[in-house]
């Protein structure tokens, strides 16, 4: 579950209305906190807004690079049609072997996928599954400007980029940060998202922010 829990009523009723976790998304938390997986996914907020730009695009296929135990994934893959497939990069064996049994769990298994080991090793690996329709990068964010490269070449007109975590808990413009690995990592990520001529990108205020960019 995402850390950032202080809703105001207003935010409340949003969550409650429109973007409620169902009785499997609760249990597949629950467990992954039993399990001592760290607690942070994205929101219900982002996961809904994950799950609306899949159906909107008609995606059927999606890539995720970040499992942990499979919430933002299963927000998507419940979008996806029954011929449609994601394929999710995890590092961590143990979130990954977490996540297949949710998946199963919630009549997944079907359409998902996770492949195990450094992104950056897994990625040279798919490009017999692209384009990808919309690619969701949220792992170590040193590495997301090597990601949003992957990203853009696993691309096609059409194709959704977005990239979790631009503010980076409020640190990402911090100018004591700026020597940390993973907030210039970010920054150099964001401020690709924003230049590169190939996309039309925003940041969607949600939770820790998430960039979003569209290929031209
Ligand atoms: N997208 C998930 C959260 C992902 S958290 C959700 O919202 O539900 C980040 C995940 O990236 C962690 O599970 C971590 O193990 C994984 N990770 C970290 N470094 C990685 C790497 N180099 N390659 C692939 N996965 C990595
Ligand atoms: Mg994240």
């Amino acid at each position: 579950m995402s850390k950032l829990n202080d809703l105001s009523p207003y935010e409340q009723f949003l969550r409650d209305t429109f973007h409620a976790d169902d009785a499997g998304l609760q249990r597949l938390q629950a467990e992954a906190e039993q399990e001592g997986l760290p607690a942070i996914s994205i929101g219900p907020e982002q996961g809904k807004f994950l799950q609306v730009l899949v159906q909107l695009t008609g995606a059927r296929k999606v890539l995720e690079i970040g499992t942990l135990g499979g919430y933002s994934g299963a927000w998507m893959a419940r979008a996806l049609p029954a011929d449609g497939k994601l394929i999710s990069l995890e590092l961590e064996e143990k979130h990954a072997a977490f996540t297949r049994r949710q998946w199963a769990a919630l009549g997944l298994n079907g359409k998902t996928e996770v492949r195990v080991g450094p992104a950056l090793d897994s990625l040279p690996g798919l490009a017999d599954e692209a384009p990808f329709d919309l690619i969701f990068i949220d792992a170590d964010k040193n590495n997301y400007p090597a990601y949003l490269e992957w990203a853009l070449r696993y691309s096609r007109s059409g194709t959704i980029i977005l990239g979790d975590n631009v503010s980076m808990g409020g640190r990402l413009a911090d100018p004591h940060q700026q020597q940390n690995e993973w907030i210039q990592g970010m920054r150099r990520f964001a401020e690709r998202m924003a230049a590169d001529e190939r996309l039309v990108s925003t940041v969607v205020p949600y939770a820790d922010g998430i960039a979003m960019g569209v290929v031209k």
